[in-house]
């Protein structure tokens, strides 16, 4: 008996601390309403002296100041001399992955649990640095799914995440651990699949536990051993499998490729992205374009390991690879950017990128030779149509969820400030707010 009333005190508790936030949120109608110098809608616009009023998770109501009526008893938030913008989306992170977890050798030392704990880290960083929704791209053992399910239950700070589960990679492939004894049974950092059977099935796995995409490994990488980055992985049988089985369950599926024949094969296969795209030629270019196929250029991780790999510990191996194909690379990624490929922004977010995603604004300038407005077009409404959550997110405007971000000064007379976000709010709800 004593037991049981021991268990039942902490049980209640629970409940009761469960119970008051949803019920606060429903009963009241909150009224939030955000003044600024200056408003980047998402889609090529700029408002001066906006005013946003938000009531609940949605905007109301978003125009100059001469023309909304501030609404009775609504909370004001003042943010002189600031630009708002839609909450900014990555594309491309691996919110599991920390600074110094070892690379491969976090196969050999770490458990999902550590996993789990960086998420959870990272996932703080990451909606703190402005990015309100992020679409994972490749995560051992379900971790994202996890971290996703406990930002939405609201048990921890985060981003809206988009789970990918494990990548999907042949056997020596990107995502394989190789170089390796083949005594030693190491599991890959993604799903090891051979086969059209065997790729179906892991679709089928990655959606029955909670895969909101599919991650595929279409050509060899940097940091992988033994493999050539334009070298294809899987076959075009193989390709085509993923696609349409995910097709079949309502998924997209995104596909890293840097070059040749095996990310064209990749595109004709009817992915929805190709990550990295780093020698991406003008036939893919082109198919790229007639099929409204995406490029997320994961600009930011490539320019810091040709720069600062050595430091940072890349393997020489990687260091090689990255350096051999840098000055090819920009060029690539601009001409694919002026021809008019679609681009959607990700950062590759792993190791110590998380929570500076907003540095790939610059070098979306920089590189792609994009326009200041165009970057942030890119980081918003851009990569929520790849997402599919256009409708809701992207852009502020009247009807779609109140996720919003706001920096000091102009970010298109210098984009470098779109690093340092002082303003964040999801859904209605202000996560962020200096001074
Ligand atoms: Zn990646």
């Amino acid at each position: 008996m004593k037991n049981t009333s021991l268990f039942f005190i902490p049980l209640f508790l629970m409940l009761v601390s469960f119970n008051t936030e949803p019920l606060n949120q429903k009963n009241a109608n909150a009224v939030v309403v955000i003044k600024a110098d200056r408003l980047i809608t998402g889609d090529g616009k700029e408002v001066l002296s906006p005013v946003v009023v938000i009531t609940n998770d949605r905007i109301t109501a978003v125009g100059p100041s001469s023309s909304i009526k501030i609404p009775k008893g609504a909370k004001v938030i003042d943010l002189k001399g600031q630009t708002l913008m839609p909450g900014f989306m990555d594309a491309h992170t691996h919110l599991a992955s920390i600074d110094d977890d070892g690379g491969d050798l976090a196969a050999l030392k770490e458990t999902p649990a550590h996993g789990a704990i960086y998420g959870t880290i990272n996932a703080k960083k990451t909606l703190e640095a402005g990015f309100t929704t992020v679409r994972e791209a490749g995560s051992l053992d379900y971790v994202d799914v996890a971290v996703r399910d406990a930002v939405n239950r609201g048990l921890i700070p985060g981003p809206r995440i988009h789970a990918s589960g494990p990548s999907l990679s042949t056997t020596g492939g990107h995502a394989d651990v190789n170089g390796w004894s083949p005594f030693l049974d190491l599991p890959g950092t993604g799903a090891i699949v051979d086969g059209v059977d065997e790729v179906r099935k892991q679709v089928r796995r990655n959606v029955k536990y909670g895969s909101d995409h599919i991650k595929i490994v279409a050509t060899g990488g940097i940091l992988s051993v033994g493999d050539a980055v334009g070298a294809p992985q899987m076959t075009d049988e193989e390709l085509a499998a993923a696609v349409g089985e995910a097709k079949r369950l309502g998924r997209k599926v995104m596909a890293h490729a840097h070059a040749g024949e095996g990310l064209l094969a990749a595109v004709k296969a009817g992915v929805s992205s190709i990550e990295h795209g780093s020698l991406v030629d003008d036939e893919a270019i082109a198919e790229m374009k007639k099929r409204g196929t995406y490029l997320v250029p994961t600009l930011i991780i490539l320019e810091e390991i040709e720069r600062d790999g050595e430091k940072k510990g890349v393997p020489a191996y990687a260091m090689v690879k990255a350096k051999a194909i840098a000055a090819e690379r920009r060029v690539r990624l601009r001409a694919a950017y002026e021809a008019g490929v679609l681009f959607a922004l990700g950062t590759d977010a792993t190791s110590d990128i998380h929570g500076r995603n907003g540095e790939e604004f610059r070098y979306m300038v920089e590189i792609l030779g994009a326009t200041p407005m165009d970057a942030i077009t890119i980081g918003t409404l851009s990569t929520a149509k790849l997402l599919g959550v256009d409708k809701d997110l992207g852009t502020v405007e009247v009807g779609k969820l109140a996720d919003l971000v706001a920096v000091k000064g102009n970010p298109l007379s210098n984009i470098s400030i779109l690093a340092h976000v002082d303003f964040v709010m999801k859904g209605g709800v202000v996560v962020k707010l200096k001074d």
